[in-house]
């Protein structure tokens, strides 16, 4: 990627764990903005930021990190933007524009919208991005390129604002798409937050049969059960709040969910060979799709880098050719 022109004066990042810092480093890296104002909630996390030179000031308060900040995106857990708003609202420049990565619209457009001055744009965006690491060592500038960047402007949103925020977010790498808040919450319920909840779920009642089996269960891993305990290492407190706060459509999902789980569980019972053969071949080609429009790899995971390192080849015994 070339360098952009920057399209912000003064970023302000509240928030510098996993997305803040990987917000910083990339923008950084894309000349994306003038400057880098950050802050955290502990001491301990803002000296880190420091040293790790993510930003060109790190402020102690949320109120001073937004002082002459044209652009202001909070990186904090889903309930406790509200919070942040109502404290950086009194201090936010006029026509600045705020904007926040949290993983439920809704709720983020309820709490933050009534704190914040007329004249200041609020463009709600949720980068569809990220890792199970969390802080300000697990960030990585790649980490938006060529991943989806949802905006959920409200209604009356002004375009030129929400047309500057996805450049910024362009720049950064990512593919923008806007849509309503209530409808994001819908999509990402079922793409992402439910099979948050079934991989917690798995690795919690693998962990109960744990007296008996637990040799064998780190021991045969790989069978699928390793991808999960990976999804359930992500943050407790941000799948806390997003659970708390997308509570009707992860019902909604979980609903049809165990519907179809029914379905299965009825066809294992009636040993339904074609049902279950007709399933699984619908859900491979679901999988290959997002292998086509270049969402994941069909490469094995094993032995996978850091996208900012060079690619290690294989060890022997495992690896693939092009052509399998
Ligand atoms: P993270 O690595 O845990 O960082 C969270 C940051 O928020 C830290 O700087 C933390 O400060 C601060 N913070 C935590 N609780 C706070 C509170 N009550 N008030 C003020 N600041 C608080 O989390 P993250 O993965 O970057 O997630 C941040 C947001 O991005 C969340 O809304 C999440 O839904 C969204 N998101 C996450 C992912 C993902 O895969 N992780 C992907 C897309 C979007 P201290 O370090 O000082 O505690």
């Amino acid at each position: 990627m070339t360098k952009s022109t920057p399209l912000f004066n003064r970023l302000a990042l509240i928030g510098t764990g996993l997305i803040g810092s990987s917000i910083a480093r990339a923008a950084r890296a894309q000349g994306a903005v003038h400057e880098i104002v950050a802050t955290a909630r502990s001491a301990a996390t803002r000296r880190r930021v420091a040293e790790l030179g993510l930003a060109d000031q790190v402020v102690e308060t949320n109120a001073a990190a937004v002082a002459g900040a044209d652009l202001v995106i909070v990186c904090v857990p889903v309930g406790a933007c509200g919070a942040v708003a109502e404290e950086i609202g009194p201090h936010l420049s006029r026509s600045a524009t705020v904007s926040d990565v949290g993983s439920v619209k809704g709720a983020v457009l309820r709490d933050m919208a009534p704190h914040l001055p007329s004249g200041v744009h609020f463009v709600p965006a949720h980068p569809v991005a990220g890792t199970e690491n969390s802080g300000p060592d697990a960030g990585f500038a790649e980490l938006f390129v060529g991943r989806w960047c949802i905006l959920t402007p409200p209604e009356n949103a002004d375009s030129a604002a929400v047309e500057r925020l996805a450049a910024f977010w362009r720049a950064l790498g990512a593919n923008v798409e806007a849509m309503p808040a209530a409808h994001h919450d819908l999509v990402l319920a079922i793409t992402s937050h439910l099979p948050h909840l079934i991989a917690y779920t798995i690795v919690g009642t693998a962990d109960e049969l744990a007296e008996v089996t637990r040799s064998e269960v780190l021991k045969f891993s790989a069978g699928g059960f390793r991808d999960f305990t990976r999804i359930a290492a992500s943050d407790p407190t941000m799948w806390r709040d997003v659970f708390l706060t997308n509570k009707d459509a992860v019902l909604e999902m979980l609903g049809t969910f165990n519907e179809d789980l029914a379905k299965l569980t009825r066809a294992i019972r009636r040993g339904d060979g074609d049902a279950l053969f007709e399933h699984f071949a619908r859900t491979r080609a679901i999988r290959r799709g997002i292998v086509q429009i270049g969402q994941d790899s069909s490469a094995p995971d094993f032995g996978r880098t850091h996208p900012s390192l060079p690619a290690e080849p294989l060890p022997r015994p495992y690896a693939v050719s092009e052509e399998n």
